[in-house]
């Protein structure tokens, strides 16, 4: 799982820290200009366990890359 500061437009924070999958990072493809990824802060269990996109839990990744 990797964390991105996001540019959303959530009220509370300019920056919030989401939790992504690979497979959801990747989709927002990090470091292109409309990406809403303006950085890669990696991966902090105290951020959450789960993919703030398609709710794939931690477990779940880690089965994934076993394959
Ligand atoms: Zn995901």
């Amino acid at each position: 799982m990797i964390q991105g500061d996001m540019t959303s437009d959530k009220s509370s924070e300019a920056y919030p820290v989401e939790t992504f999958c690979d497979d959801c990072y990747e989709a927002m493809a990090p470091g292109t200009e409309d990406s809403p990824v303006v950085q890669d802060q990696g991966y902090d269990p105290s951020w959450g366990q789960v993919c703030a996109d398609c709710g794939k839990t931690e477990e779940e990744e880690l089965e994934e890359q076993n394959l």
